[in-house]
């Protein structure tokens, strides 16, 4: 087949290192699968993710990382994704998403023109990035949303959007909700849970008057690519079919489970691992199976002083082995040369280096989270429960200690919870954790009564994540499906093509 014949799916992520990870890894998925693939965001973005596209590329994989001229946004001083902003300037990056879309309607004509891939068949775009369906409407090609959270938060956030557009959220007391609207089953909420900006409309700043829309309007698209796997959450998958009447493709976890066999350089994912992989792992081999705690908090998110200190404090008093990803508040003098300062040291109590060493690792900046994850060494997640970071570590057996700050995290933890596989230490963006809810969580997850269960619990998912991805398994049959109807896609005339066909 040559490159003509292949249908060509662009890719739009939401620049954010939580949505550019998957959507790679869904390039790999589909470029895999048969399929060519233009992956386009901004320059920047695109120098700093294309390491962990190398292997891919070696491997001829048809992967196109396409770099739109960048958009000029006042305050973004050459930051191109949320990571590299402090959290009082994260906002412009949806104005860099918004202002994307004019450029990439320029690309998107010039598709129909250009001789070196095919008109594309189809726009996969993020939720984030919502003005893509008009895009694809133009050209007459469906878009699918990729949905990088679960189906689980997915319900939940459209059911928050719409009961309170339509004024119908239950309140259960003071502190909770209980939402049924447009659920499959009710699912009661504490207030702390849902994103304050919710209850208070006129307060809310437009981006997340646009977050919310976003959720109201997950029907708008022709199907949904979903990163999660159908046993995980089936009622949930159901209801986004049943809900948005379009096809659903539970095509999860995306992220490459088998690192030993042709994964790539997995200490490239999302930016280079800010460690050597070789004395990472040396590092764990030392430790006895299961016995180790890893501690992160996703891309960008990074802990104040105080709680920083606080959970050193909770560490230690557990006396159980740790590793520890520590990010530091990027400043935006500095945040485009992406510059980790060495303060961190100084957010530690005195004296913990010195007497946690050995039994603690601290990387600072990036680490390979999978590689972690992925060691048999490591017992427990204390994570902030990313989607990412969640579907990664139940995917590979390790259970949850969250701590949920915002967005999709508290509705994950619950999910993770209500599995057996999950237990909640610490809510909220501002909170302190004590000490001794630290210590007692991680000696729980480690040492104490919880740990068979919680494990096997753990391990029964890892087991249906790695039978999902099989030949024959749930997700490796909806991928099949989808990129079915891309190959059908390919044979059916774009509006482009009519144009072009009724000229000639
Ligand atoms: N990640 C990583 N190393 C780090 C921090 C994060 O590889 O030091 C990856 C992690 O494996 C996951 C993603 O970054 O794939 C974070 O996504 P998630 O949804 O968990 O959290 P977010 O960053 O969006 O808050």
């Amino acid at each position: 087949m040559n490159a003509f014949e292949k249908p060509h799916v662009v890719a739009v992520p939401f620049p954010a290192l939580g949505h550019f990870i998957p959507f790679l890894d869904l390039a790999k998925l589909l470029a895999s699968n048969g399929l060519t693939v233009s992956y386009v965001t901004t320059p920047a973005n695109v120098s700093r993710l294309q390491g962990y596209l190398v292997q891919a590329l070696n491997d001829g994989l048809d992967i196109r990382l396409v770099a739109l001229p960048t958009p000029p946004v006042e305050g973004l001083q050459g930051c191109e994704s949320n990571d590299l902003l402090p959290p009082e300037s994260r906002n412009l990056i949806f104005d860099l998403a918004k202002k994307l879309q004019n450029p990439f309607d320029i690309w998107m004509e010039q598709q129909f023109h250009q001789q070196t891939a095919a008109p594309p068949v189809c726009i996969v775009y993020d939720m984030f990035m919502g003005w893509a369906v008009d895009t694809a409407q133009k050209f007459n090609i469906p878009s699918i949303l990729f949905n990088t959270c679960g189906a689980f938060a997915i319900s939940l956030l459209h059911s928050i959007s719409c009961s309170i557009l339509q004024n119908t959220l239950e309140k259960d007391g003071e502190d909770s909700l209980v939402l049924s609207f447009n659920m499959p089953r009710p699912v009661r909420l504490f207030k702390h849970e849902v994103s304050p900006a919710y209850f208070n409309p006129d307060l809310s700043s437009s981006i997340q008057r646009f977050v919310r829309q976003c959720h109201q309007e997950i029907g708008k698209c022709s199907g949904i690519l979903i990163n999660t796997f159908n046993e995980l959450e089936p009622l949930f998958v159901q209801h986004l079919k049943t809900l948005t009447g379009k096809p659903v493709w539970a095509i999860g976890p995306v992220h490459p489970q088998n690192l030993s066999s042709g994964a790539g350089n997995v200490n490239t994912r999302g930016k280079m691992a800010d460690i050597d992989e070789q004395e990472l792992v040396c590092w764990l081999d030392l430790h006895s199976a299961r016995s180790v705690v890893y501690v992160s908090f996703g891309s960008f998110t990074a802990l104040s002083e105080e709680q920083t200190h606080a959970l050193a404090r909770g560490l230690e008093a557990s006396e159980q082995p740790f590793v520890w990803t520590i990010k530091v508040t990027p400043k935006i003098e500095s945040a485009s040369s992406e510059s980790e300062t060495d303060h961190i040291s100084t957010y530690l109590p005195e004296g913990f280096l010195e007497r946690t060493k050995g039994r603690g690792l601290i990387i600072r900046g990036w680490a390979p989270q999978l590689v972690i994850l992925s060691h048999l060494s490591v017992g427990a997640f204390i994570s902030h429960c990313g989607w990412n970071s969640a579907l990664e570590s139940i995917s590979l057996g390790v259970p949850i200690l969250a701590w949920p700050m915002f967005g999709d995290q508290h509705f994950n933890s619950k999910l993770f919870a209500e599995l057996g596989a999950g237990i909640q230490f610490c809510q909220n963006r501002d909170e302190i954790p004590k000490e001794e809810s630290i210590k007692k969580a991680v000696t729980m997850a480690l040492t104490g009564d919880k740990r068979e269960e919680m494990r096997e619990n753990a391990e029964k998912l890892k087991v249906m994540a790695t039978n999902a991805v099989k030949v024959e398994g749930s997700s490796a049959t909806d991928l099949r499906a989808f990129v079915s109807e891309m190959h059908k896609l390919n044979t059916r005339p774009s509006k482009e093509k009519e144009e072009t066909e009724s000229n000639s």
